[in-house]
């Protein structure tokens, strides 16, 4: 039994072969998956799906590559529309330095809304942050300071030092698909100074297929095996990382009930 918190169920790669996808990840033991807002204008389309489905469950949010498109979105109005029962989280937002799709002041703008969103309703913020260690750090230490709010840091690929200050102010850690490359061993080194209790798994569907099937289009099902490797990584079995980051996974998405 495994829980993918992060993927992308309505990005057009699924659109043709969706309840085949999700049948699929049943069958590999995926219990659960919570389908990711990119896009507060698009939420119709993601709760429609998380509607269609009992085991999917959905965020609301505007991912920083979109950030600046999204000015108009105010905190109120993610915390109206996260009063859905099958919104589970906020966001994904956050830093984004790498493409710099939007400008830095616009997506630290959003993520500042989303805090305060996460802050409100007590849902966790799903946070996406690549080469951004330092001024995301600062943003989560500034804001805790305000009011705690349940985070994760989704997709880890930053360094250590955010992966410390993150556990440090009550965040989880989620591992994607670059945990099992054979190039991210700083990554898997990180794994290892995470405490048990705050490691999930996912998979960012359809971006970051896992091994064996990196480079192909990744789907929920593929979750097994990112799990898989942060077992061997932890020194722990198979069945226990699926007890460990489903229990996490259900601790830090509160409003997810357990099917
Ligand atoms: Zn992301
Ligand atoms: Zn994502």
């Amino acid at each position: 039994m495994l829980i993918d918190t992060h993927c992308h169920l309505d990005f057009p790669d699924f659109e043709a072969e969706r309840d085949a996808i999700i049948e699929r990840a049943s069958a590999a033991g995926v219990t659960q998956m919570v389908t990711i807002s990119t896009r507060v204008k698009r939420f119709d389309t993601i709760l429609a799906i998380a509607e269609a489905y009992r085991n999917v469950f959905c965020s609301v949010g505007t991912h920083p590559h979109n950030a600046d498109e999204e000015l108009d979105i105010t905190t109120e109005d993610l915390v109206r529309l996260s009063a859905h029962p099958k919104v589970v989280a906020i966001g994904e937002a956050g830093l984004d330095y790498f493409y710099d799709n939007a400008p830095r002041d616009a997506q630290a703008e959003g993520l500042r809304r989303h805090i305060a969103a996460a802050r409100e309703t007590g849902l966790p913020l799903v946070i996406h942050s690549r080469s951004a260690d330092e001024d995301m750090a600062e943003i989560l230490t500034e804001e805790s300071g305000k009011g705690t709010f349940p985070f994760l840091l989704h997709c880890f690929s930053s360094g250590p030092e955010l992966a410390r200050v993150g556990v440090e102010l009550g965040g989880y850690v989620s591992f994607s698909g670059i945990l099992t490359f054979p190039k991210s061993q700083e990554i898997r080194d990180i794994a290892k100074t995470i405490p048990h209790d705050r490691m999930i798994v996912e998979t960012d569907a359809p971006y970051l297929a896992p091994k064996p099937f990196r480079g192909k289009r990744n789907e929920p099902a593929f979750v097994a095996h990112t799990a898989e490797v942060l077992a061997e990584t932890i020194g722990v079995s198979t069945e226990e990382i699926a007890q460990i980051t489903t229990e996490n996974a259900l601790r830090i998405f509160s409003k997810m009930p357990r099917l």
